[in-house]
């Protein structure tokens, strides 16, 4: 973990500063009675509080990881990239970065990258990545709704399919900094729900909109995917929400199935912090 990343981080215990310790294996606050992190084998801190609770299983970040690496979503990727260069942002946070594909993506030598997600399985993924192509994206171990980050200290902040925490993407903003909010679109992977459902519904977006912050853009980005493989749709299928409200019965029509094609489509909200609050 670099040096400047650390400076930017809090003691989950007691909100004291953090600083890297001469051996580089742990970082300790500069609180009276000091608390000790070691980094991981593969270079993430476990900056959990222990009421934070757990984050997403082992299999979920398999399936996650798997789809993921099929290149699908890349032009998401390559969207919110091009927003981070647009808007300057030197230093962004991506809170619920879960197995860390679109965080490893972010740094391109450019910027400062933290990527915070309470699945410890999912930061160790993201950061065992991070380290195996050099990325130079710091990951942790914590919670969105209780950042281990100090004030005012990122441009941006990044949100994918993640909850809204907006009163600690407020604090850790800098003045004027932005938030990229990522949700579903309304007929994000339809083409999924047309073989599922008889009468596939359209997705009503995200409900958690900040209320405290300014909206400057909205972007829409749709297109279509085939997805090829059994193994590759059951994936996709597992990190959608329908995959817990879906039949037995409708889910078996997914069986056998080698090819799917579906159209994406992705609600892109940017909202500033303003200067003065
Ligand atoms: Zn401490």
């Amino acid at each position: 973990m670099n040096l400047s990343t650390v400076s930017l981080l809090k003691c989950p215990i007691c909100s004291a500063q953090m600083q890297a310790d001469d051996t580089g294996k742990s970082v300790r606050c500069k609180g009276e009675k000091p608390h000790c992190y070691d980094l991981s084998r593969s270079g993430y801190l476990n900056l959990t509080h222990p009421k934070d609770g757990v984050g997403d299983s082992k299999a979920a970040v398999q399936a996650r990881r798997l789809f993921l690496s099929g290149g699908y979503y890349k032009p998401l990727s390559d969207r919110i990239n091009q927003i981070l260069e647009e808007q300057c942002v030197h230093s962004v946070l991506d809170a619920g970065c879960g197995e860390g594909y679109y965080t490893n993506r972010m740094q391109n030598g450019k910027r400062e990258v933290l990527g915070i997600d309470l699945s410890r399985d999912g930061i160790d993924a993201a950061a065992r990545y991070a380290k195996q192509n050099q990325t130079g994206v710091c990951f942790a171990v914590g919670s969105i709704f209780t950042l281990p980050v100090q004030a005012e200290a990122f441009d941006a902040v990044t949100n994918l399919f993640a909850p809204c925490a907006e009163q600690e993407f407020l604090r850790v903003l800098k003045p004027g900094g932005t938030l990229i909010l990522i949700g579903a679109g309304e007929r994000h992977l339809f083409g999924l729900k047309e073989t599922l459902y008889e009468d596939p519904y359209l997705n009503p977006g995200r409900a958690d909109l900040p209320a405290q912050m300014r909206q400057i853009d909205r972007q829409r980005l749709t297109y279509t995917i085939n997805v090829e493989g059994e193994e590759q749709i059951a994936a996709l299928f597992s990190m959608t929400p329908y995959y817990w409200r879906t039949s037995e019965a409708d889910k078996q029509k997914l069986h056998g199935l080698t090819s799917l094609q579906t159209q994406v489509d992705f609600d892109i909200y940017l909202f500033r912090k303003d200067p003065i609050q």
